[in-house]
C-alpha cells in the first residue's frame, strides 16, 4: 500500500475503464473499430481517424523503454525515501506510449530499448498502478 502523501489517481468517466482494468490485472487501452488504431490516454474519439467507434481492449502489457530518467531527489517526502527511482516512457507493443516506473531492477541497469512487461502495484483499495519490469 502507498505511504501517506503519495498521489493517488482519481478515475474520471473517461479513465474509469482503464483503472477497472488495472484492478483486474489488465492494461486496458482503446482500439478504434474503424481503423484499428490503439490509443492511450483514453479519449472520446480516435486520434488517428476521428471515429467515435472505440472500444476497450486488453493490451499485451509488453513494451520497450523509449526514454527514461533517474530521479535522485523528490520534493515530496513520500517519494524521497524511494530515490533513486526511474521515470520511464514506455512504448507499448500496440503503439501507445505510457509514462511509468521501471521496478525490480537497479536504476543503473535500465537501457533504452529494453523489453518490459507490466505489473500492477496496489496503491489504495481502489487503485492499482501499472508499473513495468524487465522481461
Ligand atoms: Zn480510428
Amino acid at each position: 500500500m502507498a505511504q501517506p502523501g503519495k498521489l493517488i489517481p482519481v478515475p474520471t468517466p473517461e479513465t474509469a475503464e482503464f483503472w477497472r482494468g488495472c484492478q483486474a490485472g489488465e492494461l486496458r487501452i482503446q482500439r478504434c473499430d474503424a481503423c484499428g488504431h490503439h490509443q492511450f490516454p483514453p479519449q472520446g474519439f480516435c486520434r488517428h481517424c476521428s471515429s467515435g467507434r472505440l472500444r476497450w481492449v486488453a493490451a499485451s502489457g509488453r513494451g520497450t523503454v523509449l526514454s527514461y530518467t533517474i530521479v535522485h531527489w523528490s520534493p515530496n517526502p513520500a517519494y524521497a525515501a524511494e530515490a533513486p527511482y526511474s521515470l520511464a516512457l514506455i512504448q507499448l507493443d500496440e503503439g501507445p506510449r505510457m509514462l511509468s516506473n521501471i521496478i525490480g531492477c537497479p536504476p543503473g541497469s535500465i537501457k533504452i530499448g529494453m523489453a518490459v512487461r507490466v505489473e500492477f502495484e496496489q496503491c489504495s483499495p481502489e487503485i492499482r498502478l501499472p508499473k513495468f519490469t524487465a522481461l
